[in-house]
């Protein structure tokens, strides 16, 4: 997954564009910028890339949830549905804009269950957000009937699906707005970076401003614009914008590279009884970043995760015992805990979920094993490691 393997003459350039004029700052400093716009150019490289009308860069993913949140009116009173397998930042931007976020089981795709979602609809329910973990989908056209049906608002978090795609649709373009994260260790870098994406221009002007203290961005003089709503800094700089632009470009080489080096690990671990894969909506959409697979029970699992990092094949990943990424160690946002008051309202109803009633989400969480595909890897030492895995697990079943 890690864009940053990649790293080389191309991100230098552009970083150095930036260093040459000086202006760190995406916006103003016209005379003084040797006409380099990064994040402009960046936003438009996005939108031609991914095929959507509109891209806004922010400081980061969870910036750019937060920015989807306000912009698509979700705040106080209403509820969002999400996924028990994420990242801690789905929850923290709903929490962030005062609305509830009621959590519902993933099913094997590793995504929303859209049985769990339509279950869970409620007259206060405004949004469905699918996160497409670990380089693939959410079943979309089950979850757009739902949203169509209730009316609901669809946004999808693509933070770790950059370039992957459901029936020839980029994720992040397919609901009504959807989010990729540029961090360190996601499919394209920015070293912090975010953008939300959306077809709809009234959702766009107002990122433009929301990102940006609520400037209307009309006219040359930062002084002078005015401030049709509140908004906050959630900013990329140039500096971070030029590192993605040298990273977008590489795009395609990071998805074919992926691609191979998933399907070699695959085919190792296909001939093994016991093994079976994490199921794939549209598997010509894979962004192939990992590879997912489960095992008959947790018992075996967690022997064979064990057996695999202590023969040194690291990058395999048992979600269920992880902090960031599943709920069940999530105390701190499950209670609310916060360093300031948090409406009542959002306290009792965070009280009145049961977060700790995911039967499903355990069960399959319990027997998943996510394998990262590294770049760099040669197709010789991907083979060996593929061989070596296979041989690890197999001694533990
Ligand atoms: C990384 C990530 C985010 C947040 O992105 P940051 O840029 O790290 O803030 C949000 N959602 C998912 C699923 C992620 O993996």
């Amino acid at each position: 997954m890690p864009g940053f393997e990649f790293f080389g003459e191309e991100e230098r350039k552009e970083v150095n564009d930036v260093m040459e004029s000086g202006v760190l700052m995406r916006y103003g400093f016209d005379p003084m910028r040797n006409g380099h716009w990064k994040a402009k150019e960046l936003e438009q490289a996005i939108t031609e890339t991914f095929n959507v009308k509109h891209a806004q860069l922010t400081s980061s993913g969870t910036t750019a949830l937060s920015t989807a949140m306000a912009v698509m009116g979700v705040g106080y009173g209403d509820e969002v549905i999400m996924p028990t397998f994420t990242f801690v930042a789905s929850f923290e931007a709903i929490i962030a804009a005062g609305a509830v976020p009621v959590l519902v089981d993933i099913d094997e795709t590793l995504c929303l269950d859209p049985k769990a979602v339509e279950a869970a609809i409620t007259p206060k329910t405004k949004m469905v957000m699918p996160v497409h973990m670990c380089g693939s989908m959410a079943q979309l056209d089950e979850l757009k009937a739902i949203c169509d049906k209730h009316n609901l608002l669809l946004l999808e978090d693509a933070c770790q699906a950059i370039g992957g795609s459901f029936n020839g649709q980029m994720l992040g373009t397919i609901g009504h707005g959807g989010t990729f994260s540029f961090d360190f260790v996601k499919t394209i870098t920015c070293g912090e970076g975010g953008a939300f994406l959306t077809n709809d221009e009234k959702y766009y002007i107002n990122a433009d401003h929301y990102t940006d203290h609520g400037h209307d961005h009309v006219g040359n003089d930062r002084g002078a614009e005015s401030h049709p709503f509140l908004g906050y800094n959630f900013r990329i700089s140039e500096l971070h914008a030029a590192v993605g632009l040298g990273q977008i470009k590489k795009l395609d080489k990071i998805l074919a590279t992926q691609k191979k080096h998933n399907a070699i690990i695959k085919e190792a671990l296909e001939k093994i009884e016991g093994i079976t894969f994490r199921k794939i909506p549209d598997p010509e959409g894979d962004n192939a970043s990992f590879l997912s697979f489960f095992l008959p029970t947790e018992e075996l699992t967690r022997a064979a995760h064990k057996a695999l990092l202590a023969n040194g094949l690291g990058g395999n990943f048992y979600w269920y015992d992880n902090n960031w990424h599943y709920i069940k160690k999530w105390d701190h946002l499950k209670n609310g805990t916060s360093l300031f008051p948090i409406n009542p309202a959002l306290k009792e109803a965070l009280e009145q979920q049961d977060f700790n009633n995911f039967k499903q989400s355990d069960d399959i969480m319990g027997r998943t094993i996510s394998s990262l595909i590294n770049l760099n890897w040669t197709e010789e030492q991907a083979k060996e490691r593929a061989q070596k895995m296979a041989e690890t697990i197999q001694s533990v079943l």
